[in-house]
C-alpha cells in the first residue's frame, strides 16, 4: 500500500500525493507521508514482515511509500543487527543494545533515507537529484542515484574531507565545491534544482528520507519480539531518525501491531553544536541557529534544522530529553564500542556518551532496555 496523502508536520495542511513534493506550500515546513492504518491487518502484517526477514528495509513496504507493483531502488540496505553489549550495559545497570548501521551499502544509515527518496523520485520522473552535504548523505545519494541510472550533483563545502568527495566520485556523481558553509551549499543546490528540475533531497525538504529512516525502529521492534524499547539515544543533526522513530511507533500503534509504545526519545548533540539541547532546556518550541558550530562529528554539525520543532516535540511528548556531550566523551564512547568489537564513528560514540550522562542524571533507570543508534562506520571518516 502506498501512502494516502501528505500532511504538514507544522500546520496540519494535507496535500494529495504529488510527484516531486517538497515542503508545505503554506508554511514551508516538512511534509509527512500518511497511510491508511485502519485498512491494515496487524497479524497479517507481522507475518508478512517476518516472512521477508533478510530482505532489507523494503520488507516493511506496507508502511513505506511504495504502491503494489512498484519496485524500490535498492542496494541491500537495512536488516542491520541489534546487538547487546553486556559489558558496557552491565557497567550502567542497563539492558543496553546497539543498532549497528555500518553494514549498509555506503557505510551509514543515510542509505535507508536515500533509498526511499531516490525510489520515489525515480518512479515520479525525476531527471536527476541534488543534495547539499558534507558527508554521508552525499555518498549515499551518489550511490542510489547511480543505481537508478540518474545523474547526481552534490554541493559540498570546499573544506570537506577528500574522502567524502572521492566516495561521491566513485559513484559517478558530479561534485561541486562551494567556498562557504553548508548553508551556502544549500542555497546553490536549491538554485540548481529550480533551474534543472532535479529533485532536491536536502534533509526534510522532501517527505521520503524520513520514511526510509523509520525502518530502523521497525527492525528494532521486530528484534525485540514486537516490543518497543524503554528508551533510545539518537545522535541528532537534522533529526530524521529520531522523528522517524517517533512517527513509526505511532503508526505501529495505529495499525494495532503494538498495543503501546512508551519509548522515551533522547537526542544527543555535541557541546560545540547543541541547538536542540539549548532549545529543550529553555523550553522553546523551535531552536535558534547555533553560531560558530564546532565539532569533529560532521553528522552532528547542523546549526539549524528544518525539523527542529518536530525533534523537540518528539523528545517532550515521549518524556525523553536532550543532552550535550563533549567531543572527547564521544571519542571515548566510540573507542569503548570498538573495545566491544563494534564499528562506530564518533556519532555512534556520542550515543554511549549520552547514555552515560543520562544514566548519571537518573533519566535512564536500572534494567531498562535502551537502544543506541550507531549510525555509521568509522571507515567513512
Ligand atoms: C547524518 C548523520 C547523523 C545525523 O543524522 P540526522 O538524522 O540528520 O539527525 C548522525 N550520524 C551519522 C554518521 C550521520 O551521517
Amino acid at each position: 500500500m502506498a501512502h494516502r496523502e501528505l500532511e504538514c508536520g507544522a500546520c496540519g495542511r494535507t496535500e494529495p500525493v504529488t510527484p516531486g513534493a517538497t515542503v508545505c506550500p503554506s508554511c514551508g515546513k516538512p511534509l509527512m507521508a500518511r497511510y491508511d492504518l485502519d485498512g491494515l491487518d496487524a497479524a497479517a502484517l507481522r507475518e508478512a514482515w517476518a516472512s521477508r526477514r533478510g530482505g532489507g528495509m523494503w520488507r516493511f513496504r506496507e508502511l513505506l511509500p511504495l504502491a503494489d507493483g512498484e519496485e524500490p531502488v535498492s542496494l541491500g540496505e537495512g536488516d542491520t543487527p541489534l546487538l547487546d553489549i553486556p559489558r558496557l550495559g552491565g557497567d550502567l545497570d542497563l539492558d543496553l543494545r546497539v543498532k549497528v548501521e555500518s553494514g549498509n551499502p555506503t557505510g551509514s544509515f543515510k542509505d535507508r533515507g536515500l533509498s526511499a527518496a531516490v525510489t520515489r523520485g525515480s518512479l515520479d520522473g525525476a531527471p536527476g537529484f541534488v543534495v547539499p552535504s558534507a558527508g554521508n548523505a552525499a555518498a549515499a545519494l551518489s550511490a542510489y542515484g547511480a543505481r537508478a541510472g540518474l545523474p547526481v550533483r552534490v554541493y559540498v563545502p570546499a573544506d570537506t574531507p577528500g574522502g567524502v568527495k572521492a566516495r561521491c566520485r566513485h559513484y559517478d556523481a558530479q561534485v561541486v565545491e562551494v567556498d562557504g558553509l553548508i548553508t551556502d551549499c544549500g542555497r546553490e543546490a536549491a538554485a540548481y534544482a529550480e533551474e534543472t528540475g532535479a529533485f532536491s533531497v536536502s534533509t526534510l525538504h522532501e517527505p521520503y528520507r524520513l520514511e526510509g529512516k523509520k525502518t530502523m525502529m521497525l527492525e528494532i521492534v521486530d528484534a525485540l519480539g514486537w516490543r518497543a524499547p524503554d528508551a533510545i539515544v539518537y545522535p541528532t543533526g537534522g533529526g530524521t531518525g529520531l522523528i522517524g522513530s517517533w512517527k513509526v511507533l505511532d503508526e505501529l500503534v495505529g495499525a494495532g501491531v503494538l498495543e503501546e509504545a512508551p519509548t522515551r526519545m533522547y537526542a544527543v548533540q555535541s557541546e560545540g553544536c547543541a541547538p536542540m539541547v539549548r532549545a529543550f532546556e529553555e523550553g522553546l518550541e523551535e531552536a535558534p541557529t547555533w553560531e560558530d558550530a564546532a565539532t569533529e562529528a560532521w553528522g552532528l554539525r547542523v546549526p539549524s534544522a528544518l525539523g527542529d520543532f518536530l525533534i523537540l516535540r518528539a523528545v517532550r511528548e515521549t518524556d525523553g530529553g536532550a543532552v550535550a556531550v563533549s567531543d572527547e566523551a564521544m571519542r571515548r564512547g566510540a573507542r569503548d564500542l570498538g573495545a566491544s568489537g563494534i564499528d562506530a564513528s564518533i556519532e555512534g560514540g556520542a550515543t554511549l556518551a549520552g547514555a552515560r550522562a543520562l544514566r548519571a542524571a537518573g533519566e535512564l533507570q536500572e534494567g531498562e532496555t535502551v537502544v543506541l543508534f550507531d549510525t555509521g562506520s568509522l571507515l567513512t571518516y
